[in-house]
């Protein structure tokens, strides 16, 4: 079988069940069509998904067999690989793949998951068919991480609530501080309020202090009292623990094993720190040091659907040229590529309009909403209103009956 029809497959047995019958044989009844090499037309599927996203405008039965209309295999392989990454090969400074380069923003495509629309209407072909298949994605549901970068914010509130002259907050900064709370140390606040929802959430830690071309990876090490005290908590309560790939960790394929044994418990999921994930290279690497779930890709300076796609998918290795055994859980919004001046410069109220749009269109596929919410991000001062926030979605998932993910619902 060819390479992108085995990606193809892989990915579609990962969201669908055949209830009876051998996957070969549904495997034999796409034919004529699906996977002629051409370049996708964005347009023509942007078009197609607002009037509705019929199947037949793609697949048509014709004696048993479905006959494409349009290269779908082909048109998939492409987007959910992130073949356009390694084509256009141009990274910013942290070696992350520019949304700006993107044809999600050439055709405003960001905001729609295309994928998941165009899986859709196979999986509807091959039932029109008469094949016995089951959806494992019957609702949506949420996947909610946390990335400890910085625990020290002491200084920074500190100066902060000096220049805005809030002396009350500034009085409790300081009374926390000498009581041994740093203004970051929000954690167990995160576990309280997701405890309090009924989500468990994933952080993910980085196990490298050192800075990196004058970038800061951790400001703390994972033997700190406090990180040890965090991940014994986090563990008893059956939260996930996760590795944050330091900066660099992709030049040095030892370099990402000797990190993952440092966390304890022990971890195979993982997050790149900075979402510092260069799609040609660090593939291998994950590969290598045994991960089995990566969190990393989205875009920093945009939300919305970087693989075209709010669901997890099996990575492309596009040095080996094969799909590999890591699952992708792809997230979309960030708490930082909200705020930052630099990013979306959004106002709380802004993101929050934004960051509900978002949620609608993965509601539409019963897609997984990922989601970053840095710890400082969940502080009560300068950051408060993004704390508040973070709150507010936790409320709306909890209105809208969105569970979090479990990788299990998948098998
Ligand atoms: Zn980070």
């Amino acid at each position: 079988m060819e390479t992108k029809t085995k990606f193809f497959w892989k990915n579609f047995w990962l969201r669908y069940r055949l209830v009876n019958g051998r996957r070969e044989d549904v495997e034999g009844i796409i034919i004529e069509g699906a996977c002629t090499e051409t370049t996708v037309k964005f347009d023509f599927i942007k078009g197609w998904i607002e009037s509705g996203a019929k199947t037949e405008e793609f697949l048509l039965q014709e004696s048993g067999k479905l006959l494409c209309r349009k290269p779908i295999i082909s048109w998939i392989f492409y987007i959910l690989s992130g073949a356009q990454e390694i084509e256009v090969d141009e990274w910013d400074e942290y070696s992350r793949f520019p949304y700006e380069k993107s044809w999600q923003a050439k055709h405003s495509l960001n905001e729609i998951p295309v994928v998941d629309y165009l899986f859709q209407a196979v999986f509807q072909g091959l039932v029109i068919s008469g094949v016995n298949l089951e959806d494992k994605f019957q609702k949506s549901s949420v996947f909610l991480s946390h990335d400890i970068d910085t625990i020290h914010g002491f200084t920074t509130e500190f100066k902060h609530l000096i220049k805005s002259q809030m002396f009350k907050p500034l009085f409790r900064l300081v009374k926390k501080y000498l009581q041994g709370y740093d203004a970051w140390n929000t954690i167990q606040s995160l576990m309280k309020i997701e405890q309090k929802f009924g989500f468990k959430s994933t952080f993910f830690f980085l196990a490298e202090h050192k800075f990196y071309k004058g970038v800061r990876n951790a400001d703390y090490k994972l033997s700190d009292p406090y990180i040890q005290y965090c991940l014994r908590e986090l563990n008893s309560k059956k939260f996930t623990v996760g590795l944050h790939g330091a900066l660099n960790s992709f030049r040095a394929p030892e370099y990402l094993k000797t990190q993952l044994k440092q966390l304890n418990p022990p971890s195979t999921i993982h997050r790149f720190h900075f979402l510092h994930f260069q799609l040609n290279r660090m593939v291998l690497a994950l590969r290598e040091a045994g991960i089995k779930i990566d969190c990393s890709l989205g875009w920093a300076s945009a939300c919305g659907f970087r693989m075209g796609t709010a669901k997890p998918f099996y990575l492309f290795d596009h040095t080996a040229k094969e799909t590999t055994e890591i699952i992708e859980i792809p997230f979309q919004i960030m708490d930082a590529t909200l705020a930052n001046a630099k990013y979306g410069n959004y106002s709380p109220s802004e993101a929050e309009e934004v960051t509900l749009g978002i949620i609608s269109q993965i509601e539409k596929v019963n897609g997984v909403v990922g989601l970053i919410w840095h710890n400082n991000y969940f502080s009560d001062y300068s950051l408060r209103p993004w704390k508040t926030l973070y709150i507010k979605l936790l409320e709306h998932f909890k209105d809208k009956n969105i569970q979090c993910f479990d990788l299990k619902d998948l098998r």
